[in-house]
């Protein structure tokens, strides 16, 4: 199962292994972004293992949102993605392997005995572990047919120590693991047997993961020492807590990655965002991408947690905005559009004339965006079907007087060589001098007339972007001219 990656110039070799929850939530992202610059900045690869081991909680569908979630964000694996639970029958054999070498053995507790064995530990207020009699038992001594689980044999004096990158050295006294289950009863495999397994065959040098992982780290550990293989490098990162400190929900961002698609936010912007939480370089708050990858190492990962905070992700998210080509962001807005209520129609007007009306809109719209919604918003004039539907403010301002000076304006506009955003302002300031008018008396009606609403990017700009006949179409529809 090992998949070779073709343009791996190093050995370093990470991994995302996401449990499909049904979505790749906000933390997961961050982890498999940490790990794909990991692999970048290093020259190695990464894979994608799919810990699928959890039959109740597996479906395509939640396979499908997190290959999906990952694409959008553009983080790419190397190889096609491996599920864990397809490898089964070689997490069996490594079990029976340390079986056969004396590191794990039989365990014919039974539920009850279990029970009481947690029950005494509660009463006496100690963390339940199990010290199983089997461990020094022979399994001929066991009644006909029992049900059994395989444990390990874990070392249960001195300390097992984790060197992370991240946490520093951690010891675990071993008298505090207990000798974990690797295959239940029913012959499945369990959690840290799987992982160890499958990071050893594929050839894993670096863990990288949430803390939440760091006391598996040392069971794991205990593993490896019994089936004499070398141990990764580890890495195990602070959790992303809320803006209040408390742990992140819901209302905090504890999101899909397909909520910030569908909030407007530029995938590179959630990376920029997504890499700032946890790792610093310097005081720099804005990367490119290539930044990012150039900079990226373990040791700029901090210990404490990052807050997650929805006015900074925004704020980047406009410099991004800003510093993107006008096409990419139209690009960036039809695959947007899809997930959007009414998008497909905007997409097939689109691929008409106001695809490129809305490259040429972006300029002035991309000064202010805060979010793709933002900028599609801005641009809602480009589509709207003559004659407009007007708002009720827009209404209002269309008085009859104010139609009048739309109707004495027309022959100016329509004789205008250039229809330019500047020159359209300039005979509409001369209209306004030579008859005792404010700016505002000419600009507003036309920017209802033109739009359709009282609010829009600067009128003059909408005139450019329009072209001369859909702008006097729209004025005429409401002058009657
Ligand atoms: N599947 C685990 C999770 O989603 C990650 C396990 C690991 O990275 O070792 O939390």
């Amino acid at each position: 199962m090992t998949a070779k990656s073709s343009n791996a110039q190093s050995n370093v070799r990470v991994r995302f292994a996401p449990s499909p929850t049904g979505f790749l939530h906000i933390g997961g992202a961050r982890t498999a972004l940490f790990n794909w610059l990991y692999a970048k900045a290093k020259g190695g690869s990464m894979v994608l293992r799919i810990e699928d081991t959890d039959r109740k909680r597996n479906s395509p569908e939640a396979v499908a949102a997190i290959l999906d979630g990952l694409k959008w964000l553009g983080l790419d694996w190397d190889g096609d993605p491996v599920s864990q639970f397809e490898q089964a029958a070689r997490h069996r054999e490594v079990a029976l392997q340390l079986l056969e070498n004396g590191k794990a053995y039989k365990c014919f507790l039974s539920a009850d005995e279990l029970k009481e064995i947690r029950s005494q530990a509660e009463a006496e207020k100690r963390p339940f572990t199990v010290n199983s009699p089997w461990r020094d038992r022979y399994a001929s001594e066991a009644p006909e047919g029992a049900a059994f689980v395989i444990r390990l044999r874990a070392s249960n004096e001195g300390t097992t120590l984790i060197k992370d990158h991240v946490q520093g050295e951690v010891m675990f006294p071993n008298k505090d693991l207990d000798d974990l289950i690797l295959l239940r009863s029913d012959g499945s495999p369990t959690y840290n047997l799987a992982v160890v397994v499958d990071d050893h065959d594929m050839g894993i040098t670096h863990v990288i993961r949430g803390v939440d992982h760091l006391s598996n780290a040392a069971r794991q550990t205990q593993i490896y020492a019994g089936m004499g293989w070398d141990v990764p490098e580890w890495a195990h990162v602070p959790l992303i807590h809320g803006p209040d400190g408390a742990k992140l929900s819901k209302r905090h961002g504890a999101l899909g990655v397909e909520a910030y698609r569908d909030m407007g936010y530029l995938p590179s912007a959630l990376r920029n965002y997504l890499v700032r939480l946890g790792w610093s370089h310097g005081d720099d708050e804005y990367f490119s991408t290539q930044q990012m990858i150039e900079w990226f190492d373990l040791d700029g990962i901090g210990k404490s947690p990052a807050r997650f905070d929805f006015a900074k992700l925004e704020a980047l998210n406009g410099l991004h905005i800003r510093n993107s080509d006008d096409q990419e962001l139209v690009t960036q807005i039809e695959n947007l559009l899809p997930y959007l209520q009414g998008g497909e129609e905007k997409l097939e007007q689109l691929s008409g004339g106001v695809g490129k009306q809305l490259v040429a809109s972006m300029p002035g719209l991309k000064e202010r965006a805060k979010t793709l919604i933002e900028l599609i918003d801005g641009a809602s004039y480009l589509f709207q079907e003559r004659p407009l539907d007007l708002n009720k403010k827009a209404r209002k301002i269309l008085s009859d007087e104010a139609k009048d000076i739309l109707k004495k304006l027309e022959p100016e506009l329509h004789t205008l060589e250039a229809w330019a955003a500047e020159p359209l302002e300039e005979a509409v300031r001369s209209f306004v001098a030579s008859h005792d008018l404010k700016l505002g008396n000419v600009a507003q009606p036309l920017r209802a007339a033109i739009t359709g609403s009282n609010v829009s990017p600067p009128i003059f700009d909408v005139m450019e972007v329009l072209g001369r006949d859909e702008s006097l179409a729209r004025i005429k529809d409401q002058t009657g001219v």
